[in-house]
């Protein structure tokens, strides 16, 4: 349905807020204004972004700031979370959105978790005509993006 992505966005990590550990802060960077329109599933959408900031909580044992940005690229919404945790190998940055893939067997196996997370993250991100990509460096952190198609302002008037 037609959804006004700030205030959904906000909506969401109020939500996230309640039950995230105590040494984890979550900062956000969003528009303050500009109505921007997105048409999504919004429960798929929320699955998108539990997923993706519940990974980012998940590894990042020494606690420390997660960053959530929107910026407006006029087309399209680019949402970003960046997390200062454990990161991930190069090597390993593209299979992490197969399914069942999970980096670094002895460290995440104790974290528990299928490997399925991304795999339907990116799943759903396509279905909403997005992409989604990860940038990382081990032991400095991890960043996933992805986009969102911006729907067109209707303009008022014969301008
Ligand atoms: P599930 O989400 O199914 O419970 P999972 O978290 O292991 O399990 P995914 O979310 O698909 O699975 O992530 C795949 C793998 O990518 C993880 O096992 C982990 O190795 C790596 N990964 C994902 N997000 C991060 C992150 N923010 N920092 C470091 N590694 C990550
Ligand atoms: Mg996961």
């Amino acid at each position: 349905e037609r959804t006004e992505f700030i205030e959904y966005f906000h909506q969401v990590v109020d939500r996230l807020e309640i039950s995230i550990p105590e040494h984890i802060t979550l900062k956000r960077e969003l528009p303050k204004s500009g109505k921007l329109n997105v048409w999504i599933d919004k429960d798929k959408m929320t699955q998108v972004l539990d997923n993706i900031i519940s990974n980012a909580i998940k590894y990042s044992p020494e606690g420390g700031e997660i960053r959530l940005k929107v910026e407006n690229k006029r087309h399209f919404l680019l949402v970003s979370v960046q997390d200062q945790g454990i990161g991930i190998a190069y090597d390993k940055l593209e299979k992490i959105f197969e399914r069942f893939y999970r980096a670094d067997r002895a460290r995440t196996r104790k974290l528990g978790g299928t490997g399925l997370g991304l795999a339907i993250t990116k799943e759903l991100v396509e279905a909403h005509h997005g992409k989604i990509w990860a940038k990382s460096k081990e032991g400095k952190g991890t960043t996933i993006l992805f986009t969102l198609p911006l729907m067109s302002q209707k303009r008022r008037g014969n301008r």
